[in-house]
């Protein structure tokens, strides 16, 4: 059985990271935590099985600490989603806006078998743009995007809005 373990408390919000004015939610001390990992990653899993994924899609960098543990629990594949100029080989790219900037995500054009199912994940949920970009990316290497999961979803962003697939989230904030 389960331990009674309330996520919340180890996660911590840091001001003004990493501009004045946001609050950055840090994972640091929840995935630090032995007990407090292994519950988050169990119940992430949960969700995640129910979505039936063939493969676990991370989103550099924390979404891959999501994914990959996950996929060696559900016998999955894991692919990455990376920034520019990390993957070798031909890769495909799509620009998006984030709540910080703008960025770029890539993935290898062979990464999928067309009509894999795919669940994406990342850490945590804000504008949604970086997953939206993530799911739209995944489609175009031929990917049957079945459903997505985050830790943290910031709901006072509306985030979900953009995501078009079904989306998991185990814990939120209002901000
Ligand atoms: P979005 O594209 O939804 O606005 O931002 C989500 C992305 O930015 C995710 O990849 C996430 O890792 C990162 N991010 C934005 N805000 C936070 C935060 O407060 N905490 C953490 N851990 N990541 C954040």
């Amino acid at each position: 059985p389960q331990p009674e373990i309330n996520l919340k408390d180890f996660i911590r919000g840091v001001p003004d990271f990493p501009k004045p004015g946001i609050l950055f939610y840090d994972i640091s001390t929840l995935i630090r935590h032995a007990d407090a990992w292994q519950i988050a990653t169990a119940r992430m899993a949960r969700a995640v099985a129910a979505f039936k994924p063939d493969i676990l899609a991370g989103i550099e960098s924390r979404g891959f600490l999501t994914a990959a543990p996950l996929a060696q629990r559900l016998g999955c594949g894991f692919i990455m989603l990376r920034k520019p100029g990390k993957l070798p080989g031909k890769t495909i790219s799509l620009q998006y806006g984030l709540e910080y900037g703008a960025d770029e995500l890539h993935i290898q054009e062979d990464a999928i078998i067309p009509g894999q199912r795919v669940v994406v994940l990342d850490d945590l949920l804000a504008t949604g743009g970086t997953l939206a970009a993530s799911i739209a990316l995944l489609r175009k290497v031929g990917a049957k995007v079945v459903g997505a999961s985050v830790l943290i979803e910031l709901t006072g962003l509306k985030g979900r809005e953009k995501i078009d697939t079904d989306l998991n989230a185990l814990i939120s904030y209002d901000m």
